[in-house]
This record gives C-alpha cells, structure tokens and sequence, in this order.
C-alpha cells in the first residue's frame, strides 16, 4: 500500500494514453486518464489507416463498428510518373473512423474507462500531477500527451511533418483504396487519397515546412497537377506527425513515455497509431509488473528496432527527394511478388 491516490495517473487520452488505460482497467487498478480535450475523438486527429498485419500482432481493435473501410490495393507514386501498384487480393489494411475508433477505446475495448475531460496538466513532479484546479498524486505517470508536448522532448522544427487532411465527396475508387503520391513539393512527406466511405474519401498531404509553407495551400497547388483527387469539402484537419529518431529511453524515474512523445511513428508511411498504441500497451503491462523497467527493454530489443528499420529507409527513399524513391520504386518492380508483399504489405 502507497499513500498515493492512484497507481498510476495517465496524461493523454489519444491512442497511446487509451491503450494504457485499457491494460489497467483490465488487471484491476486503480488509475485516472486526464486529457484537456472536451470529448474523447474529437479533434480528428489521423486519418486512421493501419496495417491489419500490425493490429492482430498488437491486438488493436478490428470491430466492424469503427472501421470506414478496407484496403486491398494500394499504389505507390511520384509525380515524376513512377509508380508500383499492388493488388493484395485479401485486406491488408483498415480505415478507422477515428472519433468512432477512439470512443469504443474509451468506453468498449476493456470496458469504461476512468477518464477525466476537460482537465489540462500543467506540471508534473515526482509523485504529483498537478491540473488548472487540482493536484493529483501516483506511483506511477504514464506521459501520453502527443506531438511536440511541452512535457517531452521537442523536435527541431526540420523534424516535423505538418498534416492537413480534407475529407471531401467523391465516389468510391474502383482501383485503388490507397494512393500515395511522393513529390518535392511535399518534401519528407507525400499526398495521399484513402478511402473513406462508397461517397467521401480522404485526400491529404504531410511535408518538412522547410519554407514556412501553408499544407492547404501545398495540397490545392498539387490538385491542379492530379485533379482527380479534387472533390466538395466536407471536413477539415491539421496537426503535427514527429518524424524524428525514435528516443532512446523511454522511461525516467517513475514516468513512462509512449506514443508520438517518444517519436513511435513509423516515419516511412508517418504512422503512428500502431506505436501510439503498442508503447501504451506495454508501458501499462509494465506498471502492472511493477517493474518500469520492463518497457524500456521491451522498447530496446522489440519496438525501437521497428522503428529504426522504417527511420533508416526514411532517410534513403528521402536523400534526393522524389527522385529517389522513383529509383527505389524501379527497383522494387524487378523484386518478386511475394517480397514486394512483404515489403509493402507490411508497413
Ligand atoms: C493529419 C494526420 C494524419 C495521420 N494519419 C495517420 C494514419 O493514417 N495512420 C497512422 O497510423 N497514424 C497517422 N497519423 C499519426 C497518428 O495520428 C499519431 O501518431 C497518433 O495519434 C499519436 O497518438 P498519441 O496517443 O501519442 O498522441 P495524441 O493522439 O496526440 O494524444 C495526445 C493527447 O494528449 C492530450 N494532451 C496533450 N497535452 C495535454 C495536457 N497538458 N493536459 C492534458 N491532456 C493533454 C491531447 O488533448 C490528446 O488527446 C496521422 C497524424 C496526422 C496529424
């Protein structure tokens, strides 16, 4: 027994701090999420496409319920004219609705969970968490307060993707359920059309403001070149995706890191809902271990080499920008099927 109030105090009720909690929930203890948002889901903050091969292996939820649609073929392109196409024949691939995919988190997954809205942290120190009006007091503090939080380790800004996502109304692809499109104009970043639903998709674009340049201006600039990604706005969102190393430690005292505070995003697609998810999981498992330290070794021999792998093959697609990953792309052409699946099917 500890004189704390809770074992452990979560900050951030995104997908990493929701992961944690669900792991807490489950094996009985007693712990609180607190997040400044108003309602779990909302903002939108990601379009919401994982790779099914990753959400079995991590046990992320696959409910009918959340998911806006499936992805069975995909193409890869540059706007040099370079393109691989894949046809997988089976799914790959979901669409999470998000809000949707973040509430059955919240309040399905492993049961309700004990989340407090409304409730911004503003310090952090020791055992003590301390809020606009309260204080609270823990074992433990998971930290899952996303991108560039005032409490973690912030990237230089040469690090960071900017995003911006319009859902607009368009008919249902019948080719392709994902479309990257690599150019210069979206430097470290790429434009993407996924699908949404039979009559909305999600047309997008992350890029290095290297230049200070505004996303929407960027994505109306490049619909001009490719006008079939052009379509009636329905919804709008824009935030931050770290596209840094991924750290090399993850927990300090009694506080663990997880999710986009400790750049688990995948920095070839800039995913980063399986990281999000699969640092919080582990990061919770470990507090109910009683043993932190068991997140950091889990993150050394498991989860940051899987994010080194996608870190380093970052660095090479993006050398000479579109160029070179038109040159990787003819390169994979002459790889047989089966490796070009692994390669790609499994990102
Ligand atoms: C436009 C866009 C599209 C994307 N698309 C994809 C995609 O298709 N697939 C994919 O895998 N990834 C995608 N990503 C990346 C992915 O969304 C993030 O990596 C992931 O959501 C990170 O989860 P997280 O839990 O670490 O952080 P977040 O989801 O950002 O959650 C952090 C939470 O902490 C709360 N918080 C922050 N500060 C405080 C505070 N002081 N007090 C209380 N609460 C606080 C916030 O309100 C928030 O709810 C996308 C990102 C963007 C921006």
């Amino acid at each position: 027994m500890t004189d704390f109030d809770y074992d452990a105090i979560i900050i951030g009720a995104g997908t990493a701090g929701l992961s944690a909690g669900a792991v807490l929930e489950k094996n009985g203890k007693n712990y609180i999420i607190l997040d400044k948002k108003k309602e779990i889901g909302v903002p939108v903050r990601s379009t919401g496409a994982v790779s099914l091969e990753w959400v079995r292996r991590i046990g992320m939820p696959e409910n009918p319920e959340i998911i806006d649609a499936e992805i069975s073929s995909m193409s890869f392109r540059t706007d040099r004219n370079a393109r691989i196409d894949m046809n997988f024949g089976k799914t790959v691939g979901l669409v999470y609705n998000f809000t949707n995919y973040e509430k059955f988190l919240s309040n399905k997954f492993a049961g309700k969970l004990n989340i407090k809205l409304n409730t911004r942290v503003t310090g952090v120190s020791g055992n003590v968490v301390t809020t606009e009006n309260e204080t609270y007091t823990a074992t433990h503090i998971i930290m899952a307060a996303g991108p560039q939080s005032t409490f973690g380790k912030k990237l230089p800004k040469n690090e960071v993707l900017v995003a911006y996502e319009e859902i607009r109304k368009a008919p249902a692809r019948d080719d392709f359920q994902m479309i990257l499109w690599f150019s210069d104009d979206a430097p470290g970043g790429y434009f993407w059309d996924f699908s949404e639903s039979g009559n909305s998709r999600k047309i997008g674009v992350c890029f290095y403001p290297l230049k200070g340049e505004q996303p929407k201006e960027i994505l109306y600039k490049f619909q001009e070149k490719f006008p079939e990604i052009k379509g009636e706005m329905i919804s709008t969102m824009a935030h931050q995706i770290p596209l840094g190393m991924p750290l090399e430690t993850v927990i300090e005292e009694n506080r663990l890191y997880t999710g986009d505070m400790v750049n688990a995003v995948l920095n070839t697609t800039a995913g980063g809902l399986q990281g999000a998810f699969w640092t919080g999981k582990e990061a919770a498992l470990a507090v109910v271990s009683g043993n932190p330290k068991q997140y950091q070794a889990k993150w050394d021999s498991e989860i940051r080499p899987w994010l080194m792998k996608h870190h380093n093959l970052h660095r090479r697609m993006n050398r000479n920008g579109a160029k070179s990953i038109g040159r990787l792309m003819t390169l994979a052409k002459v790889m047989p099927m089966s490796m070009k699946k692994k390669v790609f099917g499994g990102l």
